[in-house]
């Protein structure tokens, strides 16, 4: 048996969990820059937390220039407000786009140069300073995982950076914080860890021999299924409902421990093809990121059903499809995907999303350039094959 797992040092699920992060900053550091997500600027839960640090002896600043799917411009304001403040910790409050704002800021301000000389895996030459993740989306994962995604205006598409270094040293998940996600936000990220879950479950096995290498991912392993599978439960059983009844925290608990299982699957099985060919997608129609994979991943999972038969079965049955011969639940497993994203509202075509058909193989040629996740796919992820799946994404079919 293989099993290899990356994750923060803590990690504190709850309701209420936000108000353990005083202590937990206590512990790592005395001078905190809060990255907040800009609808929580005049917040109560940014006061209360301010108030709570300052009772425990901590200095804290606030910063909440965070812009959605982070352009470079906006780390480069994080990093001025860091160093002006002398920040020794982050606490990241916020979407996937704060969280990596912190990261990439810390990034920064530890090792100096510029956002695009960390582009890529394992460009980033040692530690930064802890960050404390608190997420108020159920969706990235980003508090768990060693990833940023970064928009560089000098590239189209937007660009990964992927190292250990990035791993927040604390995440700490509270589903009330979520229940102010309107619907379309608890659909783009919910689509977002769903993707996640299933993507890292049937990614390329791991090997011990990964480990000699200097890759960040490693492919699946014992400890990633059981968090990817379980992850998928979660998320069949409490998304739709989040959707619908936005204030069931029952149903918001199950959608934020499903995003935070899937981050800590991913963030060492790596994601695949559906995320490889968001990039091209998200570049053109400038659509969300979970928007984007939502669409994509029946369509991925329908590609990789010829060398995934079992574990597409098993993603069946955790979204409820009962026992039934394997074959038959390997063939219901994008359909079911299908179902709960038209539950949530995504949409089911490229075309409806307004990508244009003519750059059909553009998009395809520059999925595959995303060789760390075109790699990671269980079956190859030729042009070709890129193309197959997103002319059935553009049909929607
Ligand atoms: P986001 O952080 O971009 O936020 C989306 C919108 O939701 C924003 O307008 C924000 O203000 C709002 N919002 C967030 N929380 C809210 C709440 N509780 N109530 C009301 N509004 C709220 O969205 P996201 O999906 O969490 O993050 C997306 C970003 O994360 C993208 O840049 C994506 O590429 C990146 N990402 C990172 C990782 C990773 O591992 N680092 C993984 C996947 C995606």
């Amino acid at each position: 048996m293989y099993a290899v797992l990356r994750s923060p040092g803590e990690i504190v699920f709850g309701r209420g969990a936000r108000r353990a992060v005083p202590a937990l900053v206590a512990a790592r550091g005395s001078r905190a820059l809060i990255i907040a997500d800009p609808f929580l600027a005049d917040s109560v839960e940014i006061g209360e937390l301010r108030t709570e640090l300052e009772a425990a002896g901590l200095r804290s600043a606030l910063f909440t220039d965070v812009v959605p799917e982070l352009p470079v411009s906006a780390i480069l304001s994080a990093v001025r407000a860091a160093a002006d403040f002398e920040a020794d910790i982050f606490i990241a409050i916020g979407g996937g786009s704060s969280i990596d704002t912190a990261k990439m800021a810390a990034v920064v301000v530890a090792h100096g140069g510029d956002v695009p000389d960390y582009y890529g895996e394992g460009n980033v030459p040692g530690p930064i300073a802890p960050i404390i993740a608190v997420p108020t989306t159920a969706g990235t994962g980003s508090e768990v995982t060693p990833v940023a995604v970064v928009t560089d205006p000098a590239r189209e598409s937007k660009i990964g950076v992927s190292s250990p270094y990035l791993i927040p040293a604390v995440a700490v998940c509270d589903p009330e914080l979520t229940l102010s996600c309107p619907p379309s936000v608890t659909a783009a990220s919910g689509a977002d860890a769903l993707s996640h879950a299933i993507e890292s479950y049937t990614a390329r096995k791991g090997e011990v021999g990964d480990l000699a290498s200097s890759r960040v991912f490693m492919g699946a392993s014992a400890l990633t299924d059981l968090l990817g599978l379980e992850a998928i439960r979660c998320l069949a059983a409490g998304l739709a409902q989040a959707y619908r009844q936005p204030d069931d925290i029952q149903a918001r608990s199950l959608t934020m421990f499903g995003s935070l299982l899937a981050g800590l699957a991913f963030g060492t099985a790596g994601t695949a093809a559906a995320h490889a060919l968001q990039y091209p997608i998200g570049a053109i129609t400038h659509t969300s990121h979970g928007v984007g994979v939502g669409l994509l991943l029946p369509h991925a999972m329908a590609l990789n059903a010829p060398a995934r038969q079992q574990e597409l079965a098993d993603v069946a049955r955790a979204m409820g499809a009962g026992d039934k011969p394997v074959n038959e639940l390997a063939d219901a497993a994008p359909r079911l995907v299908r179902e709960l994203m038209t539950q949530i509202g995504i949409p089911l075509s490229l075309e409806e999303l307004g990508f244009p058909r003519d750059r059909l193989d553009w998009a395809a040629e520059q999925g595959t350039h995303a060789k760390r996740l075109a790699d990671n796919n269980p079956v190859v992820l030729t042009v070709e094959a890129a193309r197959a799946v997103l002319e059935a994404a553009y049909a929607g079919t």
